[in-house]
C-alpha cells in the first residue's frame, strides 16, 4: 500500500502540516536568540521537527514503514540518552557529531537519488535542476561529514595533534578540482559506479583534510561553518524531493550558522580564512614579539574578599575556567552575598568567552543569575574606569590588553573586555597557564592586578567565607 490516506486528503494535510512546521522552525530560531526564552525556542523547534517527520509517513509514495519506525526509535534513544547525560563543557563535541549526522544524511539522500539515476529509475522528483542540486548538496553534505567526525575527534581529545604536511593546501586543490569534475559528470552526464564512488570517496576525503590542519580550539567556529553547509546541503536535498520543511530548515540553518560563523570570526578579529588556513593556537602562527614588563602579584582570597566586600562596584568576568571548574553556582553565591551588603554587582560577558557561542550565558542561566545582572561587551566596557573591582574567573584571553597595544600579537585587534581600566583586577586561576591562543597575558603584570590562584570553585568557596566573615 502507497500512504495510508487518500491521495487529495494527504497532499492537503502534507501541505498544511509542513507550513506548520515551518512556522515553528522559524518563531523557535527566533527564541533561541535570547537566553530568556531560548529554552521555548527549542521546544518549538523540536515540535516543528516533530510534525514534519510525522507527516513524512503520510506521503503517497512511502511504503518502508518498518525501517522508518526502527531509525526513529533507534535515533531518539540515542540522542534522549547522550543529549541527557552529556557534561555543558562537551557541549560543542556533541554539536560537531550531531551535526556531521545532518551532513550525512543531506549526502545520504542525495547517494541514494543519484544510485537511482545510475540504475535507470529516474530522480523521485524531476524538477528544476534537481539532479545538479542533488550532486551539490552531496559534494557539501558529505564535506560536512567527514569534516565534522574529525572536528568531534579533536574536541573529544580523540586527536591532538594538528596534522599538517608540506603542499597539502596544493593537494586540496586538485582534490576540490577532479571532485567539480566528476560532480559535473554526475550531474550532466551518464556516468559510471567508478565515478559514482570516486566522487563520494574523494568528498569525504576534503573533509578529512580540510580539518585535520585547524588547532582543536578553532574547532567551535569550524563546526559553526559545517553547521551553515550542512543546512545548506538539506535544504538542497530538500528541493530534489520536493519536501519543503527540508527546504525551509535547511534554508534557515544554513543562514543561521552563516551568520554564527561570521560573529565568531569577527569577535575574534580574524577572517574565516585565518581560521581555516593559519593553524592558530598551535604554533604555526608566529607569537608576539612585545617584552612583557612587571611581574605577577599573588593575593589570598580572603584578603580579596575583604576588597570586595567594601567595593562600590564590582564586574565579574566569567572565562573558560569558569566553566571547567563549574564554578557558576558559588559566583552566583557569592555575587548575592554582596549584593546584600550593597555591593552593585554585574557580569560582563565577551562574545567568544568559553568555548562555544553563548557558552557563559547558558552556564550563568543554569546557576540562577538574573539577566539583568548580565551585560555584553559593548554596553558593559564604559563602566570599568568608575569600578572597583574586575573579578576575572577562568578567563584569559577575553581581557588580554595586548589586543589593544601590541599590533605583533596574534590576538591584537580582537575586542576585549577593558578590565585593565578597574581600580583592582583579582584574576582567578589555577597557576602561569596561557588561554587558547597560547599568548601571555599583559593584564596579569599590571600593577593594579593580583593574582589568586587556586581552582575557581576552591577560590569562590574561599572568597564568600571571606566576605561572610566580615
Ligand atoms: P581562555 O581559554 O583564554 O583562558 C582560560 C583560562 O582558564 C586559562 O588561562 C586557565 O589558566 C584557566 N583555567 C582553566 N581551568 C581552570 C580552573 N579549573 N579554575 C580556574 N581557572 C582555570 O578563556 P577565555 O574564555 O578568556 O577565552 C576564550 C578563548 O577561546 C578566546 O581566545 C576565543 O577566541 C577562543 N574561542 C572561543 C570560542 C567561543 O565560541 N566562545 C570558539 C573558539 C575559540 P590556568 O591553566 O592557569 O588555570
Amino acid at each position: 500500500m502507497d500512504g495510508f490516506l487518500r491521495p487529495g486528503l494527504a497532499h492537503g494535510l502534507i501541505q498544511v502540516s509542513y507550513f506548520i512546521a515551518a512556522i515553528l522552525f522559524i518563531s523557535g530560531l527566533k527564541k533561541m536568540s535570547h537566553p530568556a526564552t531560548a529554552k521555548g525556542g527549542i521546544v518549538r523547534a523540536g515540535a516543528g521537527m516533530v510534525v514534519a517527520t510525522l507527516i513524512t509517513f503520510a506521503e503517497p509514495q512511502m511504503h518502508n514503514y518498518l525501517p522508518m519506525t526502527s531509525a526513529i526509535f533507534i535515533g531518539g534513544v540515542l540522542a534522549w540518552w547522550s543529549g541527557k547525560r552529556v557534561a555543558m563543557t562537551d557541549m560543542p563535541q556533541m554539536i560537531a557529531l550531531y551535526n556531521g549526522m545532518g551532513g550525512g544524511a543531506a549526502a545520504a539522500i542525495a547517494a541514494v537519488e543519484l544510485l537511482r539515476v545510475l540504475t535507470g529509475d529516474g530522480l523521485s522528483h524531476e524538477s528544476f535542476a534537481a539532479r545538479e542540486l542533488a550532486v551539490l548538496g552531496a559534494l557539501i553534505g558529505t564535506v560536512a561529514f567527514s569534516g565534522s567526525l574529525i572536528a568531534f575527534a579533536k574536541l573529544q581529545g580523540w586527536m591532538r595533534k594538528v596534522r599538517r604536511f608540506s603542499g597539502q593546501q596544493a593537494l586540496n586543490a586538485i582534490l576540490f578540482l577532479a571532485l567539480l569534475v566528476l560532480g559535473f559528470l554526475l550531474a550532466r552526464t551518464e556516468f559510471s559506479v567508478e565515478e559514482y564512488v570516486a566522487f563520494f570517496a574523494i568528498a569525504l576525503l576534503i573533509g578529512v583534510l580540510m580539518t585535520i590542519p585547524i588547532g582543536g580550539a578553532d574547532m567551535p567556529v569550524v563546526i559553526s561553518l559545517y553547521n551553515a553547509l550542512t543546512g545548506l546541503a538539506v535544504g538542497f536535498e530538500g528541493f530534489v524531493l520536493q519536501n519543503p520543511a527540508m527546504m525551509i530548515a535547511g534554508i534557515v540553518v544554513g543562514a543561521a550558522g552563516t551568520l554564527l560563523t561570521q560573529l565568531m570570526a569577527h569577535a575574534m578579529n580574524r577572517p574565516i580564512s585565518n581560521v581555516l588556513f593559519s593553524g592558530f593556537g598551535t604554533g604555526d602562527d608566529g607569537a608576539s614579539t612585545m617584552a612583557v614588563s612587571g611581574s605577577m602579584k599573588a593575593i589570598d582570597a580572603a584578603d580579596a574578599a575583604i576588597t570586595m566586600a567594601y567595593a562600590e562596584k564590582v564586574i565579574i568576568i566569567p572565562g573558560y575556567g569558569m566553566a571547567v571548574a563549574q564554578a557558576q553556582h558559588k559566583i552566583w553565591e557569592l555575587v548575592k552575598i554582596l549584593l546584600e551588603k550593597g555591593v552593585k554587582v554585574s557580569f560582563a560577558i565577551h562574545p567568544v568567552a568559553g568555548r562555544m557561542p553563548g557558552h557563559m550565558n547558558v552556564l550563568l542561566a543554569e546557576a540562577g543569575v538574573p539577566y539583568d545582572l548580565i551585560y555584553d561587551l559593548e554596553d558593559v566596557n564604559s563602566q570599568f574606569p568608575t569600578t572597583d573591582v574586575a573579578l576575572v574567573i577562568g578567563a584569559n584571553d577575553v581581557v588580554n590588553p595586548a589586543a589593544r597595544k601590541d599590533t605583533s600579537s596574534p590576538i591584537y585587534g580582537m575586542p576585549i573586555l577593558d578590565a585593565d581600566k578597574a581600580r583592582n583586577v583579582f584574576v582567578i586561576k589555577r597557576g602561569q597557564g596561557t588561554g587558547f591562543s597560547g599568548i601571555e597575558n599583559l593584564l596579569f603584570f599590571e600593577d593594579n592586578t593580583r593574582m589568586c590562584y587556586g581552582d575557581a570553585q576552591d577560590v569562590a568557596q574561599k572568597l564568600i567565607a571571606g566576605v561572610k566573615a566580615l
